[in-house]
């Protein structure tokens, strides 16, 4: 880590949530490709989850989210105060809640009860008879300018831009929103002031359960129900959005015009059956301290309050300033593990409010090591500490606190610095891989950036033909769908290609030579049978499989695997899904190694299916 990013002048902080604003950005460009062509609205609610609120929004923008998201006004106007000028989207409203200075600083507001609308009316009758009145004084004071100068001398008080209303109807969460009884009035008084020019209607909203698909189906039902409601009063809404990271992820027909990512972006994953790592993304937050003191203990002791945990042998016991009032959940007594050095090691006893004791054996701890809660590895890019254990991620800390990864990076307390930092430059991972595929007898190239994977892309259409089969293995954000719309490119295909997620097929003519580019996100697919169900013509097309080792061995005897990958031990990275980097991020060159795959597949490539 650079001094700058340390922050302090030589003395590091006791406490600290270190946040990877590069692992952040990341995750954003990994969601909003994924979420493709919906737009992010991105939920920096709750100070960020606890990460930090101005930092996180000026990273979520500069990797692509177009809105912001946060509970209420005032955190609205304090990014506003801060110079964000995107659009923030505020929602929940105490009685005393500041509509005045929301219609001012034109925040675009959640709407759930009739009150809020006439308090969003007033505060604009309010700004407009201000203006009116400085107006009317400019005049007066000009009274003895010449009569055909009809203007105020002073410039009339630009009046902000309408406030902009989301609707939101209830869908079965039961918290706020309008109940479907309320649902028509509510449309019907906003319409009413939008035809006044005391606000725009401009969206209507909800927020889903999670409970289950089939809920979060039901759900959809009931908002496109009420999207019918307001359309059949006379309605013209401009915009919906409905899903969270949960539905953002899973459920394509719930992204409407914006999906409104949050835990996702903090690298947690919001899911049970996957972790953050599977989904593509990295730990952002790493909770950190060092040892404060260790001692040698005989067999027999008891540690902490309660003496929950007594040692069974002669033993070391380390000393963290970490206790609950950090963050630290004191459900997770008994199970919690912490990271030292490549190892982890066993929270000993009860969580205290400032402190927690680990059992590090016979290990050579120190006063001064540094202990990591959760988050990831300090050095991974110096190429230390790639063996030996992984880091508790905050989603293993939910589960030995029977709570959520949310709630785990949300909690962490006040006394914890929040210092930002960004990966370590001048990694030569990639270089070191790439030789090490070599030498396995694979061919491999080091691709520097999204634009020469595209042109990689694009030269390697020359090595395929009719009956070709192509696997892309790579983590989300590898470079596949840049690697494809290159190959696209290359063999002269009608269209431009794009991310196939969720459409699991798509069939690009070629305008050359007629052998058409099939494209297929086998991500999704439970089985090569249900790849075989998708009944591609492999004989006679050029098959790229996205996701597809382990399936497409089954199906066809014969086929090429292009394997993506980012420097070893590496953490800077760039999504490339895409292609549409903002280009201010550092770029990381990608190791790609090609192998050939002589599979026993039923169907041998270049043979008509039977
Ligand atoms: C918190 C919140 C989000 C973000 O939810 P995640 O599950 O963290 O992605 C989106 N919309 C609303 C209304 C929320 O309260």
């Amino acid at each position: 880590m650079s001094d700058e990013a340390m922050g302090v002048s030589g003395a590091a902080p006791e406490r600290v949530a270190r946040v990877n604003l590069d692992a952040f950005r990341h995750n954003v460009r990994v969601l909003a490709a994924h979420a493709e062509p919906s737009e992010i609205m991105l939920a920096v609610k709750a100070d960020a989850y606890g990460h930090g609120m101005i930092q996180l929004a000026a990273a979520a923008l500069e990797a692509g989210a177009t809105w912001l998201a946060v509970l209420d006004i005032p955190a609205a106007l304090e990014l506003r105060a801060a110079g964000f000028t995107v659009p923030i989207f505020a929602w929940m409203h105490a009685p005393n809640a500041d509509f005045d200075g929301a219609v001012s600083e034109e925040i675009d507001i959640g709407v759930s009860a009739e009150w809020q609308l006439e308090r969003i009316a007033q505060a604009r009758a309010k700004l407009v008879e201000r203006a009116r009145a400085a107006a009317d004084g400019a005049a007066s004071d000009s009274a003895g300018d010449p009569p055909d100068d009809a203007e105020p001398s002073g410039a009339p008080t630009a009046l902000p831009a309408l406030t902009r209303v989301h609707l939101k109807i209830d869908t079965g969460l039961h918290r706020n929103g309008a109940t479907p009884e309320q649902w028509p009035a509510l449309v019907r008084r906003a319409m009413a002031l939008d035809e006044e020019g005391a606000l725009e209607l401009y969206a209507v909203w909800s927020h889903l359960a999670d409970a289950s698909p089939a809920d979060d189906s039901d759900a959809l039902e009931k908002f496109r129900a009420a999207v019918a409601v307001a359309e059949s009063l006379g309605a013209r809404l401009q915009r919906l959005h409905l899903a969270a990271s949960s539905a953002g992820i899973r459920m394509p027909e719930a992204r409407f015009n914006f999906v409104r990512f949050g835990i996702a972006a903090y690298g947690v994953s919001p899911f049970d059956d996957e972790t953050a790592e599977e989904l593509g993304l990295r730990a952002v937050m790493t909770l950190a301290a060092p040892v404060v003191s260790v001692k040698r203990v005989p067999a027999g002791q008891g540690v902490s309050y309660g003496f929950d945990y007594r040692t069974e042998a002669p033993t070391t016991l380390a000393l963290v300033p970490l206790g609950y009032a950090d963050g630290i959940p004191r459900a997770s007594n008994g199970k919690g593990q912490v990271w030292i050095a490549g190892t982890r090691y066993p929270v000993a006893g009860r969580v205290a409010m400032d402190q927690i004791v680990i059992d590090v054996g016979d290990a050579a701890v120190n006063v001064g090591d540094e202990v990591i809660v959760f988050g990831e590895a300090p050095s991974a890019n110096a190429g230390a500490g790639t063996a030996g254990d992984s880091v508790p991620t905050a989603e293993e800390w939910a589960g030995w606190a029977q709570t959520i990864g949310d709630e785990i990076v949300a909690r962490v307390g006040p006394r914890v610095v929040r210092q930002y930092v960004t990966d370590a430059p001048g990694d030569d991972g990639a270089a070191a891989a790439a030789a090490a595929a070599a030498a396995a007898g694979g061919e491999s190239w080091v691709i520097a950036d999204p634009e020469a994977m595209h042109a990689f892309g694009v030269a390697f259409a020359e090595r395929l033909g009719a009956g070709s089969v192509l696997v892309l293995t790579g983590e989300l954000g590898a470079g596949k769908t840049t690697f494809t719309r290159g190959l696209g490119e290359g063999l002269g295909v009608r269209g431009s290609v794009t991310s196939p997620t969720f459409v699991l097929a798509r069939t690009h003519p070629t305008l050359s030579t007629g052998v058409p580019l099939v494209h297929v996100d086998a991500y999704r697919l439970g089985s090569a049978a249900e790849l075989d169900d998708l009944d591609i013509d492999f004989a006679n097309s050029i098959v790229v499989v996205e996701w597809g080792s382990g399936m497409i061995e089954n199906l066809v005897g014969e086929h090429l695997e292009l394997v993506i990958e980012r420097p070893r031990g590496a953490r800077a990275d760039v999504v490339q899904t895409d292609g549409t980097d903002d280009g201010d991020a550092p770029v990381e060159p990608r190791t790609v190694t090609l192998h050939h795959h002589r599979g026993p597949g039923r169907v041998a490539t270049g043979a008509p299916r039977g």
